[in-house]
C-alpha cells in the first residue's frame, strides 16, 4: 500500500556497493536497498545508479512523496563548501563532471541533497542508533578495504575541515615505510586495511624460501580476499599469528594518538575487519599500554552495531539535522 508521510533518504557509495535506506522522523528504519557497483563504473553511472536506487527504496517503503531531505555518505573526501564529493582514491572522475552531482541528485528525486563522507555519517549513526553516544565525543573508524575515520560531538558531525577531519588511515605509523593509494608512505591504510594487510602479507612470503601451505593460498587468492583468508588462520598458525601481531602493533599506534589527542569517551570500530571476532580483545590492552598510566582506562573501544546500514542511516540523519538548521 502506497502513502504519503514524512521522510528522509540516506543515500551510500563506497568501493564495492550503493546502498540506500528511509528513516522516518523517529529514525526508524523504514526499508534498505544495496546494489553493486558494476566494475568499471565512471562517476556519471554512479550518480544515474544512486538515482535508481532511491527511487526503488521509495517504493520499497511504500512511500509516493518526495523525502524532506536527501544524504549521501560519499566514499572519500567531500568538499563541504560546494556541498560535492572532492575526490576518491580509487575511483576517478569525481573531479570533473560538468553538473555537481548533487544537483543531478536533487533534480531526480525532488528534495534537498547534502553531501557527507561516508565515515563521518557511519559515525553520526553509530551514535545515535548504535555503539556510540550522542553525549561527548565518539570517535568511529571504519576498518575495510580502506580505514577512515569521523568525530561526533554531543551527537553531530565535529566539522572543522573544508574536506573533512579524522582521516586516521593517513595517518603515519611507520617512518618512509609503505607506499599507500594518498601518495604518501607509511600511512596506517598501508597496513591494516584489508588491501594493506594482503600487500604486507605478500611482501613477507616473497622474502620467505620456503614457503608454507597458507602462503600458497594467500598468494594465488584474490587481493581483497587475502586479509580474511591470513586472519582466518590466526588460532593455529603460525604466519598469520605474525601478521596479526604487527597490524594489532600498528593500529594499537595510531588508536592510542587519537586517544592522547582527542580523548573520546567511545572509539567505535566498523568496516569488515571489525568483524574479527579478537579484535577488541587484543587491541584495547595494546592501545591502554601506549598511554601515560593517569589517561588509562578512559576511552571505551567498541564494535560498532549497525553493520552495513550505518551509511545510509547515518546518511539519512545527517540530512534530518541539515534541514532542521535551515
Ligand atoms: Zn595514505
Amino acid at each position: 500500500m502506497s502513502s504519503t508521510a514524512p521522510y528522509f533518504l540516506g543515500l551510500e557509495t563506497g568501493g564495492t556497493k550503493a546502498t540506500a535506506a528511509v528513516l522516518d522522523h523517529e529514525h526508524n528504519q523504514l526499508a534498505t536497498r544495496e546494489a553493486a557497483r558494476p566494475a568499471g563504473a565512471t562517476a556519471q553511472d554512479t550518480i544515474s545508479q544512486l538515482i535508481e536506487l532511491g527511487r526503488a527504496v521509495q517504493t520499497d517503503a511504500g512511500l509516493e512523496n518526495p523525502p524532506d531531505a536527501i544524504g549521501w555518505g560519499f566514499g572519500g573526501p567531500v568538499d563541504r563548501q560546494q556541498n560535492k564529493p572532492a575526490y576518491n582514491f580509487h575511483e576517478s572522475g569525481w573531479d570533473q563532471l560538468e553538473t555537481n552531482p548533487a544537483t543531478q541528485l536533487e533534480a531526480a528525486l525532488h528534495a534537498p541533497v547534502y553531501v557527507e563522507n561516508d565515515c563521518e555519517v557511519a559515525g553520526l549513526a553509530e551514535a545515535h542508533l548504535g555503539a556510540g553516544s550522542t553525549e561527548g565525543l565518539t570517535f568511529y573508524m571504519t576498518l575495510g578495504s580502506g580505514v577512515g575515520g569521523g568525530l561526533i560531538w554531543n551527537g553531530r558531525i565535529l566539522a572543522s575541515g573544508p574536506l573533512g577531519e579524522g582521516e586516521i588511515g593517513h595517518m603515519k605509523v611507520v617512518a618512509q615505510g609503505a607506499q599507500c593509494a594518498c601518495g604518501q608512505l607509511g600511512c596506517l591504510e598501508a597496513y591494516c586495511s584489508g588491501w594493506g594487510v594482503g600487500e604486507r602479507a605478500i611482501e613477507a612470503i616473497n622474502s620467505t624460501e620456503q614457503p608454507t601451505p597458507l602462503m600458497k593460498v594467500i598468494s594465488e587468492a584474490e587481493p581483497r580476499e587475502r586479509a580474511k583468508l591470513l586472519f582466518a588462520e590466526c588460532q593455529d598458525d603460525l604466519f598469520a599469528q605474525d601478521q596479526a601481531e604487527v597490524f594489532l602493533d600498528h593500529l594499537a599506534d595510531a588508536c592510542a594518538n587519537v586517544g592522547l589527542l582527542l580523548a573520546p569517551k567511545n572509539f567505535v570500530i566498523g568496516g569488515g575487519l571489525s568483524q574479527l571476532p579478537w579484535l577488541v580483545d587484543k587491541l584495547a590492552p595494546r592501545i591502554e599500554s601506549r598511554l601515560p598510566e593517569l589517561m588509562r582506562g578512559h576511552m571505551d573501544v567498541k564494535v560498532a552495531q549497525l553493520g552495513s546500514v550505518s551509511v545510509p542511516c547515518g546518511a539519512a540523519l545527517y540530512a534530518s539535522q541539515r534541514v532542521a538548521k535551515r
